[in-house]
């Protein structure tokens, strides 16, 4: 068997750290906005070099605070991409605004920049790219156009922690950068678990006051806000996991690395990286029009994987109505041909060879 990720094998290799972070946490029994939120905000802040970290329940909320900080509300509009996890848009419709889709470029599966600004109307106030699979999205462009039109930037980062755009990491160049730490992703703890990170003070005070009842006080509250708060045994098992954020994270791009070398037919194509990115590799996914008969050839020898995502956006039942319903042409062709290997920072080479044997082979 080859899963998709193996969570087993990354817990055993920290086990004792995961543990004792853990019960030390157990033994102060504080459990809510604690010490270990405030040190992750600290370092996570650090790390990407932006002022202000703010802990939240989870990645969809990461999106909905952010989108609420900047007053999204009903009617207005917000551009962003279709081939994408339904919590990019979802957000949206839940504060009645208006999910716009633009097109991606085939090789990234991001957002195309090039077609972003045909979408936007009197209404738009906030573009939402999405770093996915763990590439970046073409992010100069995307804050040329929102810098000429007075938009918010919300970067989708939750599929990749740590990859870096021109030199800069994914998060800190747009007005938030939002993060998932859900088990499979990069960063990941063993629950639920988010963070938005912003440079702007106003913005992360905001946050910080929608994450608790909408109050600074306690008891004293301002707004509607949200029970939306970082757990303090997450944020302690992610201290001990950050540490090692960029080895793993490298061990992906060595995997990604043996896949390319393996994998030898004309007919796949294989994922795009940049030459000015620093892909992280969240996903390894290749194309084919082949997908569904080389998916049930590796399931058939025991090698698990996924199709990410096999209806964009732009046509599920929740956004039918919107006008949104397309073409487009590149999201609709990619939800048809994508695969997803197995893919985490553990894997060995000789499981890679396998997995490439089988796509070699296959008819
Ligand atoms: C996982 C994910 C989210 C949502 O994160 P949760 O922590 O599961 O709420 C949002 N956007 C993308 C692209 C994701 O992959």
């Amino acid at each position: 068997m080859i899963p998709m990720v193996d969570l087993r094998r990354q817990y055993e290799s920290i086990k004792t750290e995961i543990d004792a972070a853990i019960g030390e946490v157990l033994g102060k029994t504080q459990f809510i906005l604690g010490p270990n939120v405030a040190e992750l905000e600290r370092e996570i802040a650090g790390f990407h070099d932006v002022s202000h970290a703010v802990g939240v329940a989870n990645g969809t909320d990461a999106l909905l605070l952010a989108l609420r900080a900047c007053d999204i509300r009903q009617d207005d509009e917000v551009i962003t991409t279709p081939f994408t996890f339904i919590a990019t848009a979802e957000v949206i419709g839940l504060l009645r605004a208006r999910p716009v889709f633009v097109d991606i470029k085939p090789g990234t599966f991001n957002i195309d920049p090039a077609l972003i600004e045909k979408k936007i109307t009197a209404r738009t106030r906030a573009i939402i790219p999405v770093h996915l699979f763990g590439h970046p999205a073409d992010m100069d462009p995307v804050m040329d156009i929102s810098r000429r039109y007075g938009l918010r930037v919300i970067e989708d980062c939750a599929q990749a922690f740590g990859a870096l755009y021109r030199g800069r990491k994914v998060g800190s160049i747009g007005d938030f950068g939002c993060f998932s730490f859900f088990p499979s992703k990069n960063l990941a703890c063993y629950g639920d678990g988010g963070m938005v990170i912003t440079g702007n003070q106003d913005m992360a005070e905001k946050i910080r006051i929608l994450r608790n009842h909408g109050g600074r006080v306690k008891y004293y509250h301002d707004v509607l806000g949200y029970n939306s708060r970082l757990d303090e045994i997450q944020a302690a098992v992610l201290r001990v996991k950050l540490r090692r954020i960029e080895a793993w994270n490298e061990g992906r791009r060595r995997a990604a690395a043996l896949y390319r070398t393996f994998i030898r037919r004309e007919d796949i194509i294989l994922p795009d990286e940049a030459p000015d990115c620093t892909h992280v590799y969240h996903q390894f996914t290749i194309r084919s029009t082949g997908r569904d008969r080389i998916m049930s050839d590796l399931s058939s020898r025991g090698i698990a994987s996924a199709v990410y995502y096999p209806v964009p956006l732009h046509l599920q039942k929740v956004f039918a109505g919107l006008g949104e319903e397309g073409p487009l042409q590149v999201s609709e062709r990619s939800a048809a041909e994508v695969l997803s290997l197995p893919m985490f920072p553990e894997i060995t080479e000789e499981e890679i060879r396998r997995v490439s044997d089988v796509i070699n082979r296959a008819v």
